[in-house]
């Protein structure tokens, strides 16, 4: 039978995995299984030629046990209330495991930003907050960017929210540009907090990050920066890139202005000059020592998991490694850290903005790095730790069940603490 691919079937399976390993209580597993709300709503914008579109989005609130919701608004033409509402469920394990104080939503738009100009794009974006303000505010529901969503739009819904209550509420999105108070360090946040996590992994499996290859899936927001920021930090050697197009790989390592001019002449990397063009499934496939899954959910399933070379897996895209796969890998001795891990450090970033927003006071960068490296690596530690406890034990479990083991088990104690079962 073909594996189910189903954003939300697997969130939910991942979850009844945890619950059975950590025995959760059955009312509070029964809580967590579900999203506690979700809002659709559909949205006229005038596009350029005079006619009107009606885009369907959503808002999903996954828990608020923890604290006000957050997570980010996708942009995407095969988004759907399932992504949504499995990326919610993923942004509460994420919001838990970093040990700050939220709960899990997401957000989403069907649509197809690169079909749009700006002021179709402004216009759906301002639409959207009109249409779901009493659903979000610094209290209760923080948006933030995701896939194809970009800091300017976070300012423009930042502005529309701030008309809506007549006056300006910075801490109601994060992401923002600087001059509408982002934070320092929020750009390369979640690619920044992806690199901490592989220093700890490569320590943990005595790869030398100066020598290894690397592979990156994605040159978005998350994959873009994992490039650059390899390089920078650890002066390590990124051999394959890719993009929606393909990928492009030289095993001699690749360079960030050939890419730059390739993306801006020919609008994909895959116009590199020099270096082998390849698909993106041969990427995930490329003889590496490390894989960066950067770009979206369901890359590695049960059927390429096997083919998988590298020996770490860091998924810093959502939800890129399906159940089939993480247990395929786990079998072959791939160590492959979880997404709400590995790529948590964007909300970490997100975290420090708003708590800059409600306090007036603002930090310099390195401020924010360092935070943020003691987050990220606590939660890796933990994730060790329990591993290391369950196998003491003898049973082993997956660092995906222990991060859940973790997120999970702080959300139900919250929720038992307030009263909820
Ligand atoms: N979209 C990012 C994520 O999936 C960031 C969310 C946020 O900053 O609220 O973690």
């Amino acid at each position: 039978m073909a594996e189910e691919l189903n954003p939300f079937k697997i969130a939910q399976e991942q979850l009844d995995e945890a619950a059975e390993v950590m025995k959760l209580d059955k009312a509070a597993h029964a809580i967590l299984r579900e999203p506690m709300q979700t809002l659709t709503v559909h949205i006229p914008v005038k596009m350029r030629d005079g006619s009107v579109n009606v885009f369907e989005g959503f808002r999903v609130h996954y828990n608020n046990a923890r604290g006000p919701m957050k997570g980010g608004i996708r942009f995407h033409p095969q988004e759907s209330i399932d992504t949504v509402k499995a990326l919610a469920a993923w942004m509460t394990w994420k919001v838990s495991l970093a040990n700050i104080p939220y709960g899990g939503a997401k957000g989403g738009i069907i649509c197809d930003t690169k079909s749009m100009n700006d002021s179709e794009l402004e216009s759906l974006s301002r639409s959207y907050i009109r249409a779901i303000a009493d659903f979000i505010g610094p209290k209760i529901d923080i948006p933030a960017p995701d896939v194809y969503t970009t800091p300017q739009i976070m300012a423009w819904m930042m502005d529309e929210y701030s008309n809506i209550v007549r006056h300006n509420e910075f801490g109601v999105i994060t992401g923002k540009p600087l001059e509408v108070w982002g934070s320092e360090g929020r750009g390369d946040s979640t690619a920044m907090g992806g690199m901490f996590v592989m220093r700890e992994a490569a320590k943990m499996l005595g790869i030398d990050l100066h020598k290894a290859k690397i592979a990156v899936q994605g040159f978005g927001n998350a994959g873009k920066f994992a490039y650059s920021l390899s390089k920078r930090l650890f002066d390590a050697k990124v051999v394959a890139i890719s993009d929606s197009e393909g990928a492009i790989y030289d095993e001699n390592g690749l360079d960030m202005e050939k890419l730059e001019k390739a993306k801006s002449e020919t609008g994909s990397v895959k116009g590199y000059e020099g270096g082998q063009k390849m698909t993106n499934e041969q990427l995930l496939e490329s003889d590496v020592d490390i894989l960066i899954p950067a770009a979206i959910e369901n890359q590695i399933t049960g059927s390429n998991a096997d083919k998988v070379r590298a020996k770490l897996v860091l998924e810093l895209a959502n939800g890129p490694v399906s159940p089939e796969a993480d247990k395929i890998l786990h079998e072959k001795g791939v160590l492959d850290l979880p997404d709400f891990l590995v790529n948590s450090g964007g909300v970490i970033g997100s975290y420090f903005e708003w708590a800059q927003n409600i306090s007036g006071y603002y930090w310099t960068a390195d401020e924010v790095y360092q935070r943020l490296d003691k987050i990220i690596t606590k939660s890796f530690t933990d994730v060790v730790n329990l591993r290391k406890e369950y196998e003491n034990k003898g049973q082993k479990i997956t660092p995906r069940t222990a991060a859940y083991i973790i997120a999970v088990g702080r959300v139900a104690s919250a929720m038992k603490t307030r009263g909820w079962y």
